[in-house]
């Protein structure tokens, strides 16, 4: 049961903020959201959220602890127009030259515009009786008891016109203001030390633009993955939303930025090594102009490394941890996250910073392995290239050769690259022998299946 006395407040209404708000409902008799942002009544990207106009796909593993932490969530958005879809058996996989088999899998996908699902997640969220946003209002900074150590409220300023700021007391803030979060400055203005921060530069240039979707585009599929990889390391993604909708995105790294202008995207396009998506822009109807997005690096902030940190203040979401969005983790980790916060105030708020932060590193740990060890591909990207980033990446390779005709093996590298299964998974015995026995034979013909290119 929530404490009635007590009261949370959540900085952000985005992924982050919502499903941190969903955990401490739980506990907290008030749970108050601080949102900058006008929050749209439709599903309509917003100013403080600018990645909502691009492609947001969400993982197997999110969308299950959705349904955990809102019951009947799958339903009403299926309901309100978006595609369930098998992850395995409908979406096309290439990467290191294949495309991974497709095949019946239990991996459910949605297909659905990420304004549509934060919105949706609001809604659910907001209809909890003890929690209650306020939007159009900044926070400033939080409010700290330093003879306590204990952050104690927050000030906040109306986004309305009135000039005044205010102050709002709690007994628990959460820092889910994004990655530009302020935490580390805060934290430094009074007296503690900051996070060491992790960062991996990869200078990604988006673009994207959606399409009227026809029910011949990409034989059917809900959608194609053409993932970066040697040697022009450009990718592209193409995603089918609500309402007959394809949301696709192109990019590339380090400097090599897909193009804003219509010929230069679908050139772009064309360049990829498969033309899964060329064959779909090249005549399809553009139904909005084309947004570009960068994206400089991962950025991860050890908070669980500090020995001091104050009370009643926490921090989550990408605030934490942002990872590089091709490989469609942060609102997955959201999700995670929100779960292990609930678990850390069922055994009550003592040291709850302290716990909270070491299962939310545990969690981290393999979306950032997964994300920074792949880049690390990239010769040009710099980082540490241990011995076992080197082996996993020369398997994964591997692997997708022999994932080309073996369901099994695309099935479970789906299950981890979905966070369903922890990546020893793939190591196991019985698969390693199956990557083993399909590279030893000549690349064979394999049948094509309908919306594989050859
Ligand atoms: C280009 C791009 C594509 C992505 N694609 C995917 C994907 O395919 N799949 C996936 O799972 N994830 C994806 N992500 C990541 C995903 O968008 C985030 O992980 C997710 O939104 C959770 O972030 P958050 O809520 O912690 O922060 P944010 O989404 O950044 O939200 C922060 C919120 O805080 C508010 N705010 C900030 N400061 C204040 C303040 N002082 N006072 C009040 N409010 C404030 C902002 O207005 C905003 O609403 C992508 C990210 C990018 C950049």
């Amino acid at each position: 049961m929530p404490d009635p006395d007590k009261c949370a407040i959540v900085i952000g209404a985005s992924m982050g903020g919502l499903l941190a708000a969903r955990a401490l409902a739980d506990y907290y008799g008030q749970v108050i959201i601080v949102e900058r942002d006008a929050l749209p009544e439709g599903y309509e990207p917003r100013k403080g959220v600018p990645q909502g106009r691009h492609t947001h796909g969400l993982l197997a593993r999110g969308r299950e602890v959705l349904e955990d932490l809102l019951p009947g969530f799958t339903e009403e958005m299926v309901a309100q127009g978006a595609t369930p879809g098998d992850i395995a058996d409908k979406v096309l996989w290439f990467n290191h030259g294949f495309y991974l088999c497709n095949a019946p899998s239990k991996l459910l996908g949605l297909a659905i515009s990420r304004p549509m699902l934060e919105g949706s997640v609001r809604r659910a969220v907001l209809q909890l009786q003890n929690v209650r946003l306020l939007e159009r209002c900044a926070v400033l900074e939080p409010m700290i008891d330093r003879a306590r150590g204990r952050v104690t409220g927050v000030r906040v300023q109306s986004q309305s016109g009135s000039d005044g700021t205010q102050t709002m007391n709690s007994d628990l803030v959460v820092d889910a203001s994004g990655r530009g979060s302020f935490s580390p400055a805060w934290l430094d203005a009074w007296g503690y030390p900051k996070p060491r921060e992790e960062l991996i530069k990869i200078d990604l240039g988006y673009a994207t633009r959606q399409y009227r979707r026809l029910p011949e585009h990409l034989h059917g599929m809900m959608g194609a993955i053409i993932a970066a990889c040697p040697p022009d390391w450009r990718f592209g993604a193409i995603l089918s939303q609500e309402d007959d909708r394809w949301i696709v995105t192109l990019g590339g790294y380090l400097g090599d930025h897909a193009p804003t202008d219509d010929t230069g995207f679908v050139d772009f396009a064309r360049s990829l090594p498969k033309p899964d998506i060329f064959d779909v822009i090249r005549h399809a109807e553009p139904i909005c102009p084309l947004m570009p997005y960068h994206f400089s690096a991962n950025l991860r902030r050890h908070y669980e490394e500090m020995s001091r940190f104050p009370a009643g203040f926490l921090v989550f979401g990408d605030a934490l941890c942002s990872f590089n969005p091709v490989y469609g983790q942060g609102m997955t980790v959201a999700c995670v996250e929100a779960l292990a916060l609930r678990d850390c105030l069922a055994a009550g708020t003592q040291e709850i910073a302290k716990r909270f932060f070491r299962a939310a590193s545990q969690l981290i740990d393999i979306p950032w392995q997964i994300a920074v060890g792949s880049d690390l591909q990239h010769a040009r990207v710099e980082g540490m290239r241990t011995t076992q980033v080197r082996f996993i990446n020369w398997y994964i390779a591997k692997l997708y050769r022999a994932a080309q005709d073996d369901a099994v093996l695309a099935t479970r590298f789906l299950e981890v690259a979905n966070l369903m299964r922890q990546p020893t998974a793939l190591l196991d015995p019985r698969m390693a022998f199956r990557v083993w026995k399909r590279n030893r034979a000549p690349a064979r013909a394999v049948t094509i299946p309908l919306g594989r290119t050859t």
